[in-house]
């Protein structure tokens, strides 16, 4: 069986890992905590990285940061993983629900503006599939309106927009390093800060609430309790398997994009003769080969592609349904339509993609798809 995902290890993994015991820090904020955070504020040039337990406590710590109160509302596409959303809701925020582009996932840059009131405070952009949205559209309404945003990043690794690393547009953002993306660390996130505002209360929000990172730089000789908070940070262990990957963040790259490519060049007749409609082409600074998918031209139709690949051996997936009309928030939403949304809910079907497979099975597999 060809699984969906399967998540790839360097080799280096448990060394670093049992390196990491064996320097007898095993809490947060240490070597390899240091390591990592270094290497993204380094090569990505994020003004602040702080890594988290995932990326859904990330966003938790930015809802913590722009201060979301009972009542704020909160811009959000709504074909996104739950925690685009959850994060504010737990804070108290009203969730306004944006619909995706026509052509593709991301959120249509021209359906926000009409949204914001006096209570909104933060716009959620999820770069689906590494993609980036249109950022400049977006900085340019929010900036207008002085209302934050925030990258859900998660899928982002890697890929820019016009020149710049995706996670250092917005505000804050916020990168997963959950098994299913790119580079990963079991369960593992990050913060990013690039606005100087909220870089020292990132710290205490990160640290259950203590002034403990700056007392450790030695700036204060004691700490204590100053804000709210949690324990957001990451075990060393944690860490020092992320480190792994970093280290190798380039091959891992490589291999996944030659997959992508080979995926698009191999899948045109396929897509052509069953009216099933590619990922496209993205600009190729922001390609960073997370996923492959379809959109079939219909539901019935995804069904049986599905069905085609499991017979095939290989296990092909769809996602998500549309927050809108999720169980948790159906009767919340404020009604409005969002039918790209919804196409996407029913109509788009994720490939296998992972460093070690052979995209080509999967090719020749669905070169005999046969529509009846
Ligand atoms: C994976 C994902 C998340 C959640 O990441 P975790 O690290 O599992 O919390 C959030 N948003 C998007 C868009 C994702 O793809």
């Amino acid at each position: 069986m060809i699984p969906f995902n399967k998540p790839y290890l360097t080799g280096r993994e448990t060394s670093y890992i049992e390196d990491a015991v064996n320097l007898g820090k095993i809490s947060g904020n240490g070597y390899y905590t240091k390591k990592c955070q270094n290497f993204f504020e380094d090569k990505f040039g994020f003004k602040k990285a702080l890594l988290t337990t995932s990326c859904t406590d990330a966003l938790e710590m930015c809802a913590m940061l722009v201060n979301i109160e009972q009542g704020d509302e909160v811009i959000v596409p709504s074909f996104t993983f739950v925690s685009s959303a959850l994060a504010f809701v737990r804070q108290g925020a009203v969730i306004r629900f944006v619909d995706s582009s026509n052509d593709t996932p991301n959120i249509d840059p021209n359906k926000i503006e009409e949204l914001i009131t006096h209570k909104t405070k933060a716009i959620v952009v999820v770069h689906y599939a590494g993609v980036a949205c249109d950022m400049e559209t977006i900085m340019t309404i929010a900036n207008k309106h002085n209302v934050v945003v925030i990258e859900d990043a998660a899928q982002a690794i890697c890929s820019k927009f016009k020149g710049k690393w995706l996670g250092t547009i917005g505000h804050l953002s916020a990168f997963s390093f959950h098994e299913t993306k790119n580079i990963i660390s079991g369960e593992g996130g990050l913060l990013v800060i690039n606005d100087d505002r909220y870089i020292d209360r990132a710290e205490i929000l990160w640290e259950k609430g203590t002034n403990r990172a700056e007392f450790f730089r030695g700036n204060i000789n004691k700490y204590g309790w100053v804000d709210t908070g949690s324990s957001f940070l990451p075990s060393d262990i944690i860490a020092a398997f992320l480190w792994a990957q970093l280290e190798n963040i380039d091959d891992i790259q490589k291999k996944r994009l030659e997959h992508w490519f080979f995926y698009f060049k191999h899948l045109q007749d396929f897509a052509l003769s069953n009216d099933v409609v590619l990922m496209q082409e993205p600009h190729e600074e922001t390609n960073n080969g997370h996923m492959f998918y379809l959109i079939c031209k219909s539901q019935g139709q995804r069904s049986s592609i599905i069905q085609h690949l499991k017979q095939n051996g290989i296990l092909a997936v769809f996602h998500y349904i549309s927050l809108h009309s999720s169980k948790f928030y159906t009767d919340k939403h404020d009604g409005r339509e969002l039918t790209n949304s919804d196409r996407y809910t029913d109509c788009l079907l994720r490939l296998p993609m992972f460093y070690e497979l052979n995209p080509n099975d999967v090719v020749q597999a669905l070169n005999t798809f046969n529509e009846n």
